[in-house]
């Protein structure tokens, strides 16, 4: 048997200290969003969590997200009575709480209609302007306008997906101009090390190529910023994120 894992608690605990960061930086609690990474993990799993009021998931394989989240049958098993929830929320006995899916992988472009008929909250990679046409496209025909942030390679690793800083100054006029996409901020996975310190130069080049975006392009809304992950998610909110992406330290390492 595997140790139980209380997810519950594990919420409560880090929504402790994504407070704590904030207020450490002098924002407030409410600007962070927690994104709960539920990739490898199963169905049940995510309805613990959501009976424990967490409401926004990530995913980063399309097809996995559509089993879970996106396939009318799973949707409907996320969906639960209120009345039902650990949750402070009051609503009529009727209302359902459903998840948020957030797709936060890179999109091959065969995927990308599979990605839209996710209905997904947010997708936080966009790395390119082949992806993001497409996704315009799919989202023009199936009525929608999708929220989207442009991924950011910050440290220029070669082997990462994501624009570089340039490039997505080169690019942002061409996605900005695609009817069908709404651009909410940017994303960024700085190179893994251990010490969550590393990360910090990382998490504050993408603020601050965010701000030097928002004057160019004022067209648009630039607030989000995703990142920071489970072992360095206090110093990305130091920084200014306003979703962190938690996965392990929510559910416990994945096998795979
Ligand atoms: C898996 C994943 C996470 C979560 O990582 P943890 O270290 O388990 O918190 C965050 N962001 C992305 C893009 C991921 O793929």
């Amino acid at each position: 048997m595997t140790d139980a894992i209380d997810i519950a608690a594990n919420l409560i605990s880090i929504r402790e200290r994504i407070a704590a960061a904030a207020r450490r930086a002098g924002r407030s609690p409410d600007e962070v969003t927690l994104l709960a990474v539920s990739k490898t993990h199963s169905v049940g799993l995510i309805a613990q969590a959501l009976a424990a009021g967490q409401r926004d998931f990530g995913e980063n394989l399309i097809e996995e997200a559509w089993v879970k989240f996106g396939d009318p049958h799973s949707a409907a098993a996320l969906e639960m009575p209120l009345s039902s929830l650990q949750t402070p929320q009051a609503g009529p006995p009727e209302a359902v709480a459903r998840p948020r899916l957030h797709l936060i992988g890179p999109i091959q472009s065969r995927k990308a209609a599979l990605a839209v008929a996710c209905r997904p909250a947010l997708i936080h990679a966009v790395d390119r302007l082949k992806i993001a046409r497409r996704l315009d496209r799919f989202a023009a025909e199936a009525g929608l306008t999708l929220e989207v942030l442009l991924e950011v390679n910050v440290a220029g690793e070669a082997s990462k997906f994501g624009f570089s800083a340039e490039g997505v100054d080169r690019e942002a006029e061409a996605i900005l101009a695609l009817t069908h996409l709404r651009v909410r901020g940017l994303m960024t996975i700085p190179p893994y090390e251990p010490d969550p310190e590393a990360a910090r130069p990382h998490f504050a080049a993408l603020r601050r190529l965010r701000d030097q975006l928002a004057q160019r392009f004022p067209q648009a809304d630039w607030r989000a910023l995703s990142m920071g992950m489970s072992h360095d998610f206090e110093t990305a909110i130091e920084e200014g994120a306003t979703i962190v992406r938690v996965g392990t330290a929510i559910f416990g390492r994945r096998d795979s």
